[in-house]
């Protein structure tokens, strides 16, 4: 047996207003003049946040676009664009949801590695360490803050470009910068964190580490979405901690059915990821009965609405390539389900369920 050696992210600074202190934590990872550059979620564009964000010297704001969620030829295009501008760079900074952070990792990462990011897709390929990155949330659930990958769809694949490079050197959690998410959006997005704490703590890998920080991951969604009436500025506190430690929980164990089922709905149809964890989450009472049962009640209780019949009208031929992604996801099915998954989990059933949501 080996037991993960987890590289975790360097350095951490939480709480409400701690974005402040942007400036001072950057001032010792500055090289030179080179600049840093703040890779900033589109939702910022033309807003007054803007101007707290500390430029010096050559620094630029580069506002992104994450109506899709991050592509490779996306990645390459930035980094490219920064080596043309600039040669190096002192380092990249995320500031956003899921899609801004990992843009930023990715960024970091095809500064200093040659080729593609779709080269790097996989577990381990990444062969020189990025520049310096910071990841800082604006939306909380994804636990891309914490984690070693950075989920990009490529010309072939979805999948992360994984490998201890990829977990920032550093993250600014401050509470304060969630406040506007909207009403749906932050639904979606924290029930990822919900469904990664019920696919920790229900599948076979889980152990007392996952169990720690997931077990209280699912304490704090369940205090934001269950027990609450309304949403305060403790909820955007107790939201950004339940994205940590459900990150920290996956980390050291897997995710489970609804992730290994909502990345063929992303892949064939480009659903977003907290979105399609919902759609499928509510079909799985099987697999998650009360995990489904309470999502069900929280989905009533914050009057949200999910999709269905999303995959009303698809073909055989788009049936099977959704099947054939999920199916590819060997872990995630093996951490739910056991080791004789494939016998549980056949195409037959999979098929039925797609067709469900
Ligand atoms: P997102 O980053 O895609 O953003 C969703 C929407 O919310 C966007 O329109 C964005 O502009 C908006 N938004 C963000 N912050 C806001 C704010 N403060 N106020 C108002 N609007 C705001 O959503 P997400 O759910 O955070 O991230 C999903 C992405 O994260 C996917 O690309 C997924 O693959 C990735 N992901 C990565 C990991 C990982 O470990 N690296 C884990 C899970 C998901
Ligand atoms: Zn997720």
């Amino acid at each position: 047996m080996s037991f993960r050696n987890f590289k975790m992210v360097s350095y951490v600074v939480y709480g409400r207003g701690s974005f402040n202190q942007l400036d001072e934590i950057l001032a010792p990872q500055r090289k030179g003049d080179a600049p840093m550059v703040f890779l900033v979620d589109h939702f910022f564009d033309g807003k007054p946040f803007l101007n707290r964000i500390p430029l010096r010297g050559k620094d630029k704001i580069v506002i992104v676009d994450v109506t899709q969620e991050p592509k490779t030829k996306q990645v390459d295009a930035l980094a490219d664009q920064l080596k043309e501008e600039f040669g190096t760079i002192s380092g990249v900074i995320g500031i956003g949801g899921g899609s801004a952070m990992d843009l930023a990792k990715a960024v970091s990462l095809m500064m200093t590695n040659p080729g593609s990011s779709a080269d790097y897709q996989g577990w381990d390929l990444v062969k020189h360490p990025g520049v310096y990155k910071a990841g800082i949330p604006t939306l909380s659930g994804t636990g891309a803050e914490v984690s070693r990958t950075t989920v990009l769809t490529g010309p072939t694949r979805k999948l992360g470009m994984n490998s201890d490079f990829t977990p920032f050197d550093q993250i600014v959690l401050d509470p304060d910068l969630t406040k506007d998410a909207p009403v749906n959006q932050r639904f979606y997005t924290g029930m990822d964190c919900y469904i990664h704490c019920i696919e920790s703590l229900e599948g076979t890998f889980l152990n007392e580490f996952s169990k720690s920080y997931g077990e209280k991951a699912l304490q704090l969604c369940q205090k934001v979405f269950v027990e609450k009436n309304h949403w305060d500025e403790e909820s955007d506190e107790q939201l950004m901690m339940a994205s940590y430690a459900g990150g920290m929980s996956i980390a050291y164990s897997q995710v489970g059915v609804a992730h290994a089922v909502s990345y063929g709905l992303s892949y064939l149809l480009g659903t977003k990821h907290g979105i399609g964890n919902c759609i499928v989450m509510n079909h799985i009472e099987e697999f998650y009965p009360a995990g489904v049962k309470e999502f069900k009640h929280m989905v009533a209780k914050n009057n949200i609405e999910i999709p269905a019949g999303i995959c009303k009208g698809l073909t055989d031929e788009q049936f099977d390539t959704m099947i054939n992604v999920s199916l590819g996801m060997k872990p995630l099915w093996e951490n739910a389900l056991g080791k004789n998954w494939e016998s549980i989990m056949t195409r037959d059933k999979l098929r039925a369920l797609y067709e469900k949501l």
